[in-house]
């Protein structure tokens, strides 16, 4: 389907789609919305589609990590109880405090993430651009020239003046290469990013860097650092955001043990509604199905979607 906008994202943006208290569910919806229902075309660069793959797991997995850590902190208060029974009663609290913070952190956030990829991988909403020999090009020179915001550091107190952020410059100058040929084609192009040490003015996050100002104002790229504005540009009313995600308030309350079973496979927790999907089949004998978010593996419940008798 086609649209007459692209939302180029660097690669901060996607993962802080999905890190905890950045954007609010309407905030994820909103932007689905816009993808799903071609408001817009997503656009990255080869650059930002390997970011992207080498962190989106390790994110995740620092998360849980970073919340075990927390709560088995409180463990070394176990040593000021008396009975063996007040120690078993701590030890099974924080167990379990354990597993509804992962639950929470996997069944909201977690499932953003796996929806981001679910887009990034497919062409019908994302389109991926490789680095070009001009965008190299240009990178070169720039970086001889010790030239700001990639290469010349001008937030640093430090004496040390010279950086590098060929990621980004390759990022930047993928995208303009890519519109001034016209293999990105739209009326309204915009490149959004949250990372302002890199391209914004130095005095003024919201507005591009003014050396590259001029490679922008050529291709009529819109630069901006505020998603949820651009995102407004595009969905005017929230009666028209899709409720595709639950809030995670309603999410919630849905984490306790019932709602889960384990994974034959690996052991794993699996919720048995938002792990589920429809199996394949002639609508009178379809069976839900649940998929194992660790290992992958799937398996038929047996229990039929459409009950006739
Ligand atoms: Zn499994």
């Amino acid at each position: 389907m086609n649209t007459n906008t692209a939302l180029c994202l660097d690669t901060n943006i996607l993962l802080n789609l999905f890190e905890p208290g950045r954007y609010e569910t309407v905030t994820f919806n909103k932007f689905l919305t816009a993808v799903l229902t071609y408001r817009c075309h997503l656009i990255v660069t080869d650059q930002v589609l390997i970011e992207w793959q080498r962190h989106v797991n390790k994110t995740q997995e620092d998360f849980i990590e970073k919340n075990k850590i927390n709560i088995d902190e409180y463990k070394t208060l176990i040593e000021y109880l008396d009975s063996e029974q007040e120690i078993r009663e701590m030890e099974g609290i924080l167990e379990k405090i354990k597993r509804m913070e992962n639950r929470k952190y996997k069944y909201n956030y977690g499932n953003r993430a796996e929806k981001l990829n679910e887009l990034m991988s497919d062409s019908n909403y994302t389109k991926v651009v490789n680095r070009t020999n001009v965008a190299e090009k240009i990178l070169v020179e720039k970086s001889i020239d010790k030239e700001a915001p990639f290469f010349y550091n001008e937030f640093s107190q430090s004496n040390s003046k010279v950086k590098n952020e060929s990621a980004d410059a390759s990022i930047f100058f993928t995208l303009y290469d890519h519109i001034k040929c016209g293999t990105i084609n739209y009326d309204n192009i915009y490149f959004v990013t949250d990372n302002k040490k890199d391209f914004s003015d130095p005095a003024n996050p919201s507005k591009i860097h003014d050396n590259l100002s001029v490679f922008a104002e050529e291709v009529n790229l819109i630069f901006s650092n505020n998603l949820k504005e651009v995102l407004e540009s595009l969905i005017s009313t929230d009666e028209e955001i899709l409720n595709l995600f639950d809030s995670e308030e309603s999410m919630n309350q849905f984490l306790i043990d019932r709602y889960f079973t384990n994974c034959p496979n690996c052991d794993a927790e699996v919720h048995l509604n938002a792990d589920s999907y429809v199996g394949s089949g002639p609508p009178h004998t379809q069976t839900y199905w649940l998929k194992c978010k660790q290992c992958k593996h799937t398996w038929d419940t047996g229990d039929l979607v459409h009950d006739y008798y």
